[in-house]
């Protein structure tokens, strides 16, 4: 088990800065040679969707741009690659480089963008939950892969970070399928934790310059953390990012099923922590909404799990006069269940698993929370 996590104070994005943070945070792996000199090297940074990086939804170009740096300085030939929701196709992927500032990192760096849209099937026997799984091509094509998360609440999964940020190697419109398939967070975030072990990352690095609280992962408000962490373990880097947020691990299910599996130490205060002192990093993120305590929801047999989520977490609204009856909530959904009507999303709730795919995807954040019954 691995516990080593960097915390690097950097107080904003501004370039020169960013670099130095990056640098002095490579350094306490031995920098970027040491780990990965002269290797095909993979950078997946967080592209939820074609967001500005003013929005604080995606990972800072200038994160991105200082990592290429550092690994072409290293003798190593880059690609960034992500599949983002919705559909994974080259007129998608070039909007979703052009506006997050991928497109220019590349163009300023040299770093290669992924266009190939294919995938590989790959296998995984130990599985707890899934036992095979497609894998965009350069991500399995790769010697050396960076994940690169942003620090944020999530409305599904309680926080995103360096592991759930793997679920966009999933490509486009199959990654809803596994929503369908494991309705339960629980279920799904033990998944992303097979897929986490299956992909393996080399390095994970998350930017908490600024990142998001509240309706996370793309509804939210900037929430300033002023620092970057990263590691070799994802797990650890994870942990470490919800001290920084305040967050318990019993709430956070891809951090509880970690531990459950001895993949990290039961409390982040047990991990090795390399550059600040964590206590100056000690924050509090508002969560994403007010779901069953993790703790409670795990003290209850798996087969009435779901009834008590029905129960008390909230459903996905509309807000009606901020839907542009884009669509892009019913591409994405993977029970099928909204539909454009008068230029306005609807949904049926007899089908809805809650999970929050919509909200995620919506452009102009139309889509909230509410408790409802459903008849
Ligand atoms: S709710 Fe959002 S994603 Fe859905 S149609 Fe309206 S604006 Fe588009
Ligand atoms: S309506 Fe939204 S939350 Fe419900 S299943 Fe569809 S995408 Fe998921």
């Amino acid at each position: 088990m691995d516990k080593r996590v960097a915390l690097i104070e950097c107080k904003n994005y501004d370039e020169k800065i960013v670099e130095e943070s990056i640098h002095r945070l490579l350094a306490q792996f031995g920098g970027a040679k040491e780990l990965a000199g002269g290797k095909k090297v993979l950078i997946k940074p967080n592209l939820l969707m074609a967001r500005e990086p003013r929005d604080f939804t995606t990972t800072h170009p200038s994160v991105v741009k200082a990592l290429v740096r550092e690994f072409m300085n290293a003798g190593c030939e880059v690609t960034i690659a992500d599949s983002c929701g919705g559909m994974y196709t080259t007129q998608i992927l070039k909007k979703l480089y052009s506006v997050t500032g991928m497109a220019k990192v590349a163009e300023e760096t040299g770093a290669t963008l992924n266009y190939d849209t294919s995938d590989v099937e790959m296998e995984y026997a130990s599985g707890k939950r899934i036992s095979k799984v497609p894998i965009i091509k350069p991500v399995h094509d790769a010697e050396f892969i960076v994940s690169v998360a942003k620090l944020k609440t999530h409305g599904f999964a309680y926080y995103t970070g360096a592991v759930k940020n793997l679920f966009g190697v999933i490509p486009g419109l199959t990654k809803p399928m596994f929503h369908a398939k494991f309705p339960e967070k629980e279920e799904f975030c033990e998944m992303i934790v097979d897929l986490c072990q299956l992909v393996s990352p080399d390095f994970s690095v998350i930017d908490g310059v600024v990142g998001m609280q509240g309706k996370g992962p793309s509804g939210g408000t900037a929430k300033e953390a002023g620092l970057l962490l990263g590691g070799v373990n994802p797990h650890a880097v994870d942990l470490a990012g919800i001290r920084v947020m305040g967050f318990k691990s019993e709430d956070v299910p891809t951090i509880y099923d970690a531990q459950e599996r001895g993949l990290i130490p039961k409390t982040p205060y047990e991990l090795e922590y390399l550059g600040d002192d964590p206590k100056m990093h000690e924050l509090y993120f508002i969560p994403a909404s007010s779901k069953v305590p993790g703790f409670l929801i795990r003290l209850v047999p798996e087969k009435f799990r779901r009834l008590i989520g029905c129960l008390v977490t909230p459903y996905p609204q509309i807000h009606e006069k901020k839907c542009v009856g884009c669509g892009a909530c019913a591409r994405t959904c993977p029970m099928h269940t909204i539909e454009i009507v008068e230029g306005k999303a609807k949904i049926d709730y007899s089908q809805c698993v809650k999970c929050y795919c919509c909200h995620e995807l919506c452009p102009p954040k139309a889509i909230g929370f509410k408790r409802i019954v459903k008849k």
